[in-house]
């Protein structure tokens, strides 16, 4: 049997980060930034106000207080957006709002709230200091500065720093597009009547899902029956949208399990036992023309996600071009006793929980057998049990593996 880890990196070393492209902002939500992003202008790009108030001369205020206000005349108006360039002279003010420029002449501003809110003439009851409540041009961001740099994951506040630029496209590695199906002549889509015999796919759901949490843009082709040369074909069709493949089912050594077979012949997806549990029968491999990678996960619901998991997220990792494969994983103490399968390395699903000292507990599941997806859902966690332990005792501490989404 293989190991779990010879596995993965065999997968690692054949998957490689895709090509970057030009894409609309909003299409490079989510994406890998594959250039340095210079601003072509400072931030902010000229002295504006920090505050709704009054525009004023610090000096014109000096000595201002609650009981012994200065008053002004009110010269202007400046809302955001206007553009008409505004002075004041000595002994004046104008009424501005967040966000608009600083009128020559003026070095402060006061807070609305300081004041009588006056519209003619304006009681100002607090001092100023030069710069008090003015965003200065500049002082975030020089012209020429890099904004963001190459390999940086675009999240939302990353998205809108490049639209404060004026960046319309830029150029990203692509989210992998990935196409799912299921495999099994026993599977009905949800909501549709179930005879006698038949279940509903719900793999195709979870992996699709799963390749949406993991940055990918998913495709769910959905179910194909146990038949070689239809799946084939499917798969074929399907390429021209793929940068990767996810199948789940007929991977056993069971009579139908045709999409062994039928890939085998293809010579180029290899199927290998693989030293865990769940999720034993893997296969991993590359289609079409272009070697479009393909995972054949097994199509027990909780051996796939397991699988996804452990090998099929750090793949389409890799392809976006973060640096982070993996999940975050912890050290936890082992509430419940745990056995394991000697030379299997185990992906026990569990209950992670903070303990008020800081340190973390772990509850393994009760079923652990690899159709219950029952108790996949209420798991946020995957205790892992290295291959060679095979019994492990409350109160020990063991890795784990936290299955909650955390972004980038
Ligand atoms: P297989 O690997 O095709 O022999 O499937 C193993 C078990 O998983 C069988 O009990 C299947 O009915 C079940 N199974 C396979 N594919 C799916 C699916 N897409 N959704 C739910 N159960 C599945
Ligand atoms: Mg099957």
């Amino acid at each position: 049997m293989k190991r779990v880890a010879d596995h993965l990196s065999d997968i690692l070393s054949a998957v490689r980060p895709l090509n970057p492209l030009d894409l609309q902002l909003l299409d490079a939500h989510g994406c890998v930034l594959a250039e340095d992003v210079v601003a072509p202008w400072p931030l902010p790009m000229f002295d504006n106000s920090a505050m709704d108030g009054y525009a004023v001369r610090a000096e014109d205020v000096a000595g201002a207080t609650e009981d012994e206000p200065v008053e002004l005349p009110v010269v202007g108006d400046i809302a955001a957006g206007d553009a008409e360039l505004q002075a004041i002279g000595e002994g004046m003010c104008a009424r501005i709002m967040t966000g608009a420029p600083l009128p020559a002449g003026a070095d402060a501003v006061v807070p609305v709230e300081y004041t009588d809110g006056g519209v003619a003439r304006v009681q100002l009851r607090r001092t100023a200091k030069v710069g008090d409540y003015v965003r200065r041009l500049g002082e975030h961001v020089r012209t020429g500065d890099v904004v963001l740099r190459s390999g940086t994951f675009l999240g939302a506040a990353q998205v809108g720093l490049l639209a404060a630029v004026g960046k319309e496209r830029v150029r990203v590695r692509p989210r992998p597009r990935v196409v799912v199906f299921s495999t099994g002549s026993e599977l009905v889509d949800p909501g549709l009547r179930l005879d006698r015999g038949q279940i509903t796919d719900s793999n195709s759901y979870t992996l699709t899902a799963a390749a949406r949490e993991a940055g990918a843009v998913p495709y769910r082709v959905g179910i194909v029956p146990d038949d070689g040369q239809r799946l084939v074909a499917l798969i074929e069709d399907q390429l021209v949208r793929a940068d990767l493949v996810i199948t789940s089912g007929g991977v056993s050594a069971g009579a139908y399990d045709v999409v062994k077979q039928a890939l085998s012949e293809l010579g180029t997806v290899r199927f290998d036992r693989v030293a865990m549990q769940p999720g034993m029968p893997q296969g991993f491999g590359t289609v079409g023309d272009e070697g479009t990678p393909i995972f054949t996960l097994p199509g027990n619901p909780v051996s796939a996600f397991v699988s996804f998991e452990v090998f099929v997220r750090p793949a389409i990792r890799r392809m976006l071009g973060v640096s982070k494969l993996h999940r975050p994983s912890v050290k936890a103490i082992l509430q419940t006793a745990l056995r394991s399968p000697e030379g299997k390395r185990q992906f026990a699903r569990a209950r992670l929980q903070p303990a008020p000292d800081g340190s973390y507990l772990v509850t393994p599941l009760d079923g652990q057998a690899s159709h219950l997806i029952g108790d996949l859902a209420y798991a946020n966690a995957l205790v892992v049990v290295p291959e060679h332990v095979t019994d492990i005792e409350a109160g020990q501490v063991v890795d784990v593996v936290l299955l909650e989404r955390r972004k980038g």
